[in-house]
């Protein structure tokens, strides 16, 4: 594909622009939630066992609990003498040739060492024979104090993101309540003279607003909730008061359109006069080239991305939402490589991002099926695809089960 573009030099990698995002990224702020309320939230505390696991030799089965000294001289019928429930105190077996009934869940009695289940028992009156063929094992059906985990490890980092398996580790271990990422405020500004809303009248020559619901969405998908939508005529007093109110306010401003070349393209312009240090402008890349980022007076994040919704949609996916959620606490893992299922090509010196349908091949392995939309701005399409795949700028040949990191949307 030919390529000329003056500009070239002034632009920097992709990789560039992500590290440049993750030194210049301010850490977000905790706040200590109720358990019931930190479903999905980002952990910022470690998690400490409270006390071994289980916390004491627990019965897993329900059934007798006997001296297992006793079965190995040749006893095959106990007298009972006593039941053992779930949160009893432990009972304790003195008698010879005794058992306790005991419960799954309950403390193993002192003076036992093994548990027999009642379905390998007959029971008589006030006594429990052992079915004829049935040989138990010294020690079996007891999950024994501190097996799971010792009180004083610790059993989930901070930076996890907490599901139902934390949320009972939380709820184990005494934490009613804890320490969570606090939500970032953000304000979406869609600009663009162009642009109307999804419910009003739209002219022939206007189009529909979309980045900025794609964008709530993308954050809403993360758990990023606390989001303001703005509309900004591409007007200077306009930009520039909206700007300036969100800037004190919110601890994220995500600008979509308006950082381009165009006759009214003023959001770098207002950006820097009111004070938000550029930290680069265009990024070599397609889409997406125009991405603009920066840091306000209070430490605030502002992306300001092109307003080409494939090229929202890719700078979110790639750049701002990895960012936020690492500002979060969120623990980084690298993105997940998938192989390409059919071959790409791509002349210009640039990094391009593709979007992908992922599917199973053959062998089960995840593959990317390339989707390029068929002309830069058509998003049309853009539902029959599950995310991007980066293709870096150094090659022009990616052939099929070519390795490329993937993000979704
Ligand atoms: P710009 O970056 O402002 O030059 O916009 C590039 C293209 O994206 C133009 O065709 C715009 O009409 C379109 N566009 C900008 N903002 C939005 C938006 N919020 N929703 C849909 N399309 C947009
Ligand atoms: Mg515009």
């Amino acid at each position: 594909m030919p390529f000329s573009d003056t500009s070239l030099p002034t632009m920097i990698a992709s990789s560039e622009a992500e590290s440049l995002i993750r030194s210049r990224m301010p850490r977000f702020a905790t706040e200590r939630r109720p358990i019931d309320r930190v479903g999905g939230a980002i952990l910022r505390q470690p998690i400490v066992a409270e006390r071994d696991q289980p916390p004491f030799d627990r019965v897993s089965m329900d059934g007798i609990a006997v001296r297992f000294d006793d079965v190995a001289q040749g006893v095959r019928t106990f007298s009972l003498c006593g039941v053992q429930l779930a949160g009893m105190p432990p009972l304790t077996l003195d008698q010879q040739h005794g058992c306790i009934e005991v419960m799954t869940g309950a403390v193993l009695p002192a003076g036992c060492d093994t548990v027999i289940a009642v379905e390998q028992t007959r029971r008589h009156g006030s006594h429990v024979t052992l079915d004829p063929d049935y040989r138990p094992s010294a020690g079996q059906f007891i999950h024994r104090r501190g097996s799971d985990c010792r009180a004083g490890d610790i059993l989930i980092d901070s930076g996890a993101r907490l599901r139902a398996p934390e949320i009972a580790v939380l709820a184990a271990n005494g934490y009613a309540q804890v320490e969570v990422a606090r939500e970032p405020g953000v304000a979406i500004l869609g600009t663009g003279d162009e642009l109307v809303a999804v419910d009003a009248p739209v002219a022939a020559w206007q189009i529909r607003r979309s980045n900025d619901r794609a964008l709530a969405a993308m954050l809403a998908s993360r758990g990023l909730g606390d989001v303001r939508l703005q509309p900004v005529a591409d007007d200077l007093p306009a930009l520039r008061s909206v700007i300036e109110r969100e800037l004190q306010t919110r601890d994220v401003l995500i600008l979509s359109g308006g950082v381009s070349m165009g006759q009214r393209d003023y959001v770098p312009e207002v950006l820097r006069e009111l004070g938000v240090e550029c930290v680069f402008h265009k990024i070599a890349q397609r889409p997406g080239k125009p991405m603009w980022f920066g840091i306000g007076p209070q430490g605030q994040a502002v992306f300001a991305l092109p307003g080409n919704p494939v090229s929202v949609l890719v700078c979110a996916a790639r750049y701002v939402l990895p960012a936020l959620l690492e500002a979060m606490g969120q623990r980084v893992s690298a993105p997940e490589h998938v192989g390409l299922a059919s071959p790409m090509a791509y002349a210009a010196p640039l990094t391009w991002f593709v979007p992908v349908r992922l599917q199973q091949d053959d062998s089960g392995t995840r593959t990317a099926v390339p989707l390029p939309p068929p002309t830069s701005g058509d998003f049309s399409h853009l539902s029959q695809t599950d995310g991007i795949v980066e293709l870096p700028a150094t090659l022009q040949q990616f052939p099929a089960g070519f390795r490329a990191a993937y993000y979704p949307w």
